[in-house]
């Protein structure tokens, strides 16, 4: 099969490697026919995590069920799936309780496994054609009759739309309340469509790349743009001097200053600044407990200079870490097949497979215009429903 294998830093290509097959009884194999890049891939992309050479990316996934294993009940061939990113087992002391973002059975001797990922286990991405899918009965979500149509909003319920969401559970979103998100990345933009689903009254989104803050903008967020001015001066002017009720971390260690320098610690300092005292924050941008590459002595280290005096002194608190897709996915589907939430909002390029490294050269750049990419890897597949050149490389937007 074909499928998206990463070389080394900043280089990845499509090439022919063995297919995914069924390997267990309870394995599905699914027919990939939308995989997102995201920002998560970028840190590996970038050289910055220690995945290993010839490993295929791809953990936001969606296709059509093509074969089970004969431990499969639930699950049948011709059903459309999405998967989480996370790969969980569904009856270890963690996924019991729902946090299958910290499975503990799927990658013994840490907590948390996903597709294609450094340091979360030994699966394969879905950035190819076919895709093994482990505990197909529990990983699966099944998805409704317009999931063939809708693909482009339900492929967001892999990771994105309920990390986003997960960002604003952590802030305990109330309805009425004012909410900052730092980063108009696809996850940021989650958050801020996830936090007017919980009843915000006022979302701010800081970034400074337009085209992102005008896609905030679209839904109803107040676009806070840090080249132009300090974000926490204009969050504090927004809210007569007091601080957002609650804040969003959707940035990760790669943050970085108005001059575009890295600064790990300016998101979790600003949102120390800019939420109310008393107030929660949610960090779901990416942190890691070594980063040998970083320019920054602490960040090598896995630390950030936070500022904890005044954090403690305001009485706030925070919830961080991995998403638990599972705790979202399902309702998140609802409102998605009713019309309520249509995450695709942000889709800015649907590209077949062999484009790939095109569209990562361009979204790892944040070029403008670049703001989320589906790959449609079946349009390769000759045998496949989606007939050859029938998804063309589309910028859905004037970039
Ligand atoms: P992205 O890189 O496309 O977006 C990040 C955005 O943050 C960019 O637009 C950038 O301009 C902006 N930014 C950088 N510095 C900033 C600053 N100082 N203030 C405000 N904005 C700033 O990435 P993404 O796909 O949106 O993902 C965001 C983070 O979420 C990444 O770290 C990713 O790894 C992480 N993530 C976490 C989970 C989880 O389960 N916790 C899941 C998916 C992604
Ligand atoms: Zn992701």
């Amino acid at each position: 099969m074909k499928a998206l294998v990463y070389d080394g830093p900043n280089s990845v290509t499509v090439k022919e490697v063995p297919d995914a097959r069924i390997e267990r009884s309870n394995d599905a194999l699914v027919r990939v026919t939308s995989t997102n890049i995201c920002g998560s891939d970028l840190h590996m992309y970038e050289g910055r995590t220690d995945m290993e050479e010839g490993r295929v990316f791809g953990h936001e996934n969606l296709g059509e069920v093509i074969e089970v294993g004969e431990a499969v009940e639930h699950v049948k061939v011709g059903d459309w799936v999405c998967l989480p990113f996370n790969v969980s087992c569904g009856y270890c002391k963690n996924c019991e309780r729902g946090l299958t973002g910290a499975c503990l059975s799927m990658n013994p001797g840490t907590a948390g496994a996903a597709y294609g990922f450094a340091g979360m286990g030994p699966f394969e991405g879905g950035q190819a054609e076919y895709l093994r899918v482990p505990h197909a009965d529990f990983n699966c979500l099944k998805l409704p009759g317009d999931a063939e149509e809708k693909q482009s909003d339900y492929v967001m319920l892999s990771d994105i739309f309920p990390t986003g969401y997960h960002a604003t559970e952590m802030a305990c979103v109330k309805p009425g309340e004012s909410v900052v998100i730092y980063g108009a990345g696809p996850v940021g933009l989650m958050a801020a469509l996830s936090a007017f689903i919980r009843g915000a009254s006022k979302v701010f989104v800081v970034d400074r790349f337009t085209d992102r803050l005008r896609l905030a903008e679209q839904i109803g967020a107040i676009g806070i743009d840090f080249s132009k001015g300090d974000a926490v001066e204009q969050i504090l002017e927004h809210t007569d001097g007091q601080g957002a009720d609650k804040g969003c971390e959707c940035v990760g260690y790669q943050a970085h200053d108005p001059q575009g320098e890295e600064q790990p610690n300016i998101t979790m300092n600003n949102l120390v600044a800019s939420v109310r005292a008393t107030g929660i924050i949610g960090a779901v941008g990416v942190f890691v407990p070594e980063d040998p590459k970083a320019k920054d002595k602490l960040e090598k280290k896995g630390q950030i200079a936070f500022d904890w005096g005044l954090f403690w002194s305001k009485g706030l608190r925070l919830g961080t870490g991995q998403a638990n897709v599972k705790a979202y996915n399902r309702q998140l589907r609802e409102l998605i097949h009713v019309g309520k939430a249509k995450p695709s909002f942000i889709v800015s390029h649907e590209l077949p497979l062999d484009e790939a490294p095109l569209a990562y050269k361009n979204f790892g750049a944040r070029e403008k215009g670049w703001t989320k990419v589906i790959l449609k890897p079946a349009d390769a597949t000759p045998s496949s429903k989606v007939r050859k050149g029938t998804v063309k490389a589309v910028a859905r937007r004037p970039a």
